[in-house]
């Protein structure tokens, strides 16, 4: 609704009656005209609902004062029909000062209020799953901020609990997706009933969900999991023809001092312990774990954003640099042979970076199998150690392997890791001559 405006005369006789405060007031202006413009005429209430008397009239303080007057009123018609509305009183006087009357601003506040509320569901919308109706990853992220800066500044406690449905794959490929994601739906919906209103729920991804419990230590947040774990164990899912399903679960507490990222990665490390030990169980972050946590340096710590931490997990087992003459375009091609060749998936690629994620197994021993997040970034430079004739650029590789995602399947797969940096040697074509930070005539000579 657009505003509404009257004019009064310097006796507060209405002059001018808006179409839209006759809309807002529901007296038409051929009623009012000529007459004097009081409180009880508006149906003039304060905020609280309570009449303003005439005697406190803000067109006459007006008048007195020869100020604006300001204020948030409600105009309460005769039908009790109630508008929120905001409210200018502005004396009108010319060069001289003779005061000719006032105009009266009447704008619609509850139009405003729809806005606020427009306003408050697009929030809610952007911090809720769409799917679970549970928190989503950016409204954790935003909260877990919180609870570091609290735990920092006060004696704040507060633990984090991570599960993971466990072979949810499973249930997508012996159903289909969506009964996968009603499975989804009814692991939030059990979560739920056991967050209390301070704590928060929230899906971080896939089949992942967290709570972060607020004043609650590890022990009770270990307890806590396990009640969920066991209740998850006993309650028949229907969509899944009254079978059950089961989850893993990794628990930390919050140190003082700790980044967000520490809270998390401790957990998470935690919950990857759960699955390496068979599934279904609760794993508490100790020293222990913690300890086969990766070691970030402070720069990590501080770039790691909630994308980041996925990248990080795992321990990195092997890195190597070398110095090759073969230019960059002939190696880029050379890598891609290799994932053709091994199958690995592309995690991520840049111009001078590539992340893949590579399963191995040993032909000769099948008991040796594993999945590894193998990252190979370039670097093209000009070669200072070789003489100005033959001034050529090299390129810098480093080749680095951490372990993967654990899978079932995954066995004595340290084993592996010889085998896969000699396989993506052979590849790049960066054999035994080739030495770190050495230039290897070898692959020059075979790059023609
Ligand atoms: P683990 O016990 O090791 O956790 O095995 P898992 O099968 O649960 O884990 P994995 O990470 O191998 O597979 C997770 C699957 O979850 C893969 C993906 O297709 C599925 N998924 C992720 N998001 C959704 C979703 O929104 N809906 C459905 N239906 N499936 C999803
Ligand atoms: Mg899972
Ligand atoms: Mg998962």
């Amino acid at each position: 609704m657009q505003d509404g405006a009257i004019f009064v005369d310097y006796q507060s006789r209405i002059l001018v009656w808006s179409q839209t405060v006759e809309v807002m007031t529901g007296m038409s202006s051929g009623k009012v005209d000529g007459v004097k413009l009081t409180p009880s005429l508006l149906g003039l209430a304060n905020e609280h609902g309570t009449k303003v008397p005439d005697e406190q009239s803000p067109i006459e303080a007006c008048f007195e004062t020869r100020t604006t007057q300001n204020g948030s009123y409600k105009l309460v018609g005769r039908s009790g029909r109630e508008i929120k509305v905001e409210m200018t009183f502005a004396p009108v006087a010319d060069a001289s000062g003779t005061l000719h009357g006032a105009v009266v601003l009447v704008h619609d506040a509850s139009v405003q209020l729809d806005l606020q509320r427009q306003l408050k569901d697009l929030y809610e919308f952007s911090m809720l799953d769409p799917l679970t109706q549970v928190a989503n990853r950016a409204e954790f992220e935003r909260v877990l901020d919180e609870f570091v800066r609290l735990r920092n500044s006060t004696d704040f406690e507060c633990s984090l609990i991570i599960c993971d449905i466990d072979f949810f794959k499973s249930i997508n490929d012996n159903y289909n997706h969506h009964i996968g994601d009603q499975a989804l739906v009814s692991f939030a919906g059990l979560l739920k009933k056991f967050v209390r209103q301070q704590d928060l729920v929230a899906r971080y991804g896939g089949e992942e969900f967290v709570i972060l419990c607020a004043n609650c230590n590890a022990d009770s947040a270990v307890q806590r999991a396990e009640e969920i774990r066991v209740t998850l164990t006993k309650t028949p899912q229907q969509m899944l023809d009254g079978k059950c399903i089961t989850a893993s679960f990794g628990v930390s507490e919050l140190l003082p001092g700790d980044a967000g990222t520490d809270f998390f990665v401790r957990a998470d490390t935690a919950l990857l312990r759960a699955k390496e030990l068979g599934r279904n169980r609760v794993v508490e972050a100790n020293a222990a774990t913690s300890g086969s946590a990766p070691v970030l340096t402070s720069a990590e710590k501080t770039s790691l954003s909630g994308a980041r931490w996925r990248k990080l997990k795992g321990q990195i087992l092997l890195s190597e640099e070398y110095k090759t003459a073969t230019p960059l375009a002939v190696l880029v091609e050379k890598l891609r042979g290799y994932i053709i060749e091994t199958e690995a998936e592309i995690r991520r690629v840049d111009s001078d970076f590539a992340s893949l994620i590579v399963e191995v197994e040993d032909e000769k021993d099948y008991s040796k199998k594993g999945t590894f997040i193998v990252n190979v970034e370039f670097q093209e430079l000009e070669d200072k150690d070789v003489s100005s004739i033959d001034r050529r650029t090299a390129t810098f590789i480093r080749i680095s392997i951490r372990e993967g995602k654990k899978k079932w399947f995954a066995t004595n797969t340290l084993e592996l890791v010889p085998q896969i940096a000699k396989d993506l040697r052979t590849f790049l074509m960066l054999n035994d001559n080739s030495s770190k930070l050495k230039v290897d005539p070898q692959a020059t000579k075979s790059t023609r």
